[in-house]
């Protein structure tokens, strides 16, 4: 054996690297970005105060700047406290190892987010999964037991889910705060493209914590994701954040766009007009065909199972258009895709080629 199969966690090593496709000159609709960029004027503006960057230094501790315009921009309560992460997938994993000691309990309704079971083994906490219903709506019973018969240090609940766009009743996100013995982080990263938002709850319970991102809503490029919860709670999680974590960059980036955060509403506004357009067609391809269904999103992205879903997925692969085969994920997902909802130019293009490509296999 050599060194490195000596040295490296055996569990690593039999682990495949997270897969991000290559979409080089693809119509990119496997991972929820927004399509549009911001309008140029205010990116030559951003530039300009770029230039003034102080690359040579680290960023300072405090981001009051960035801080003010994030509570402006969103509906963050004024006692909750803020902390800011480089993507929420790093507030991800600080949260779960600022609460678990190895063997500890992580859990959560799956098929769900691949970040938090990830997260949970690199940091040896035992991840558990209870599955949804057939029908991808919350099992309440069975996660009420589950949290019972493990007693989870952090319970995790995309609202809404990824990758199947349903948002969970906000009665039972509460059943779960008042079950659950640890942190119950709701995970908002769609919260563009949702009804609801638990962020005014925040500080109503002792245990929550807000988790939302930049990236949906249109600036997956800078990485930057922020947790909401008690000053309590976030200055213990903080604690266990590597200092300098957000870039100088990024928090110009974010302080900019956000004080812009009008453009970003208008396009997740489209972008939501865009889903009941894409969904409605995409229910018409299904209302014929046999074994094809598509499930209600509160995201900016649709679920569908289709027969023979991996092919349907490369036919549209080689006419250029890239979205995502999920059903290995999870027995639940068997036989689904997932497409990002994105500008009619590309939901047509998608839709085109998706219906050559049922043609073709019926
Ligand atoms: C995309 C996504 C994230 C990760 O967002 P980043 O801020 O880009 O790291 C977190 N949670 C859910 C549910 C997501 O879908």
């Amino acid at each position: 054996m050599s060194a490195l199969q000596n040295t490296v966690r055996a569990d690593v090593q039999a682990t495949q690297a997270y897969v991000v496709a290559n979409a080089t000159g693809m119509v990119k609709l496997d991972a929820m970005e927004n399509p549009h960029e911001l309008p140029l004027a205010l990116r030559e503006e951003l530039a300009e105060r770029l230039k003034h960057a102080a690359l040579n230094r680290y960023p300072e501790p405090q981001m009051p700047a960035l801080e003010s315009a994030l509570r402006q921009a969103f509906d963050i309560p004024e006692d909750a406290a803020v902390l800011f992460g480089n993507g929420s997938d790093e507030l991800i994993d600080i949260v779960i190892r600022t609460c678990c000691m190895p063997g500890d309990v992580v859990l959560s309704p799956v098929p769900t987010f691949v970040m938090y079971a990830v997260s949970s083994q690199w940091a040896h906490a035992r991840f558990v999964g209870v599955d949804f219903n057939a029908d991808l709506s919350l099992n309440l019973p069975a996660l009420l037991q589950a949290i019972d018969a493990h007693k989870p240090k952090v319970v995790f609940l995309a609202y809404p889910n990824n990758p199947t766009g349903v948002a969970m009743r906000k009665a039972d996100i509460e059943a779960v705060i008042q079950a659950a013995p640890g942190l119950v982080v709701v995970d908002e990263a769609y919260e563009a493209f949702a009804d609801e938002s638990f962020m005014p709850d925040v500080l109503k319970h002792p245990n929550v914590l807000v988790l939302r991102t930049l990236s949906k809503l249109g600036l997956a490029g800078i990485r930057l994701g922020y947790a909401v919860a008690s000053k309590d709670w976030i200055s213990q999680i903080d604690k266990v954040r590597p200092p300098y974590n957000v870039n100088i960059l990024t928090r110009i980036a974010a302080e900019f766009a956000l004080r812009h955060h009008g453009v970003l509403d208008d396009q997740a506004a489209r972008l939501r007009e865009n889903r009941a357009k894409l969904s409605a067609a995409l229910k018409r391809l299904a209302a014929p065909r046999k074994g094809m269904e598509v499930f209600d999103s509160h995201a900016n992205f649709l679920l569908f199972r289709v027969p023979q879903a991996q092919q349907v997925f490369e036919l549209l692969k080689n006419e250029g258009i890239l979205i995502k085969y999920v059903g290995k994920m999870h027995p639940l997902l068997q036989d689904c895709l997932r497409v990002t909802v994105s500008t009619d130019a590309e939901n047509q293009s998608f839709l085109t080629a998706l219906e050559v490509a049922l043609n073709q296999l019926s």
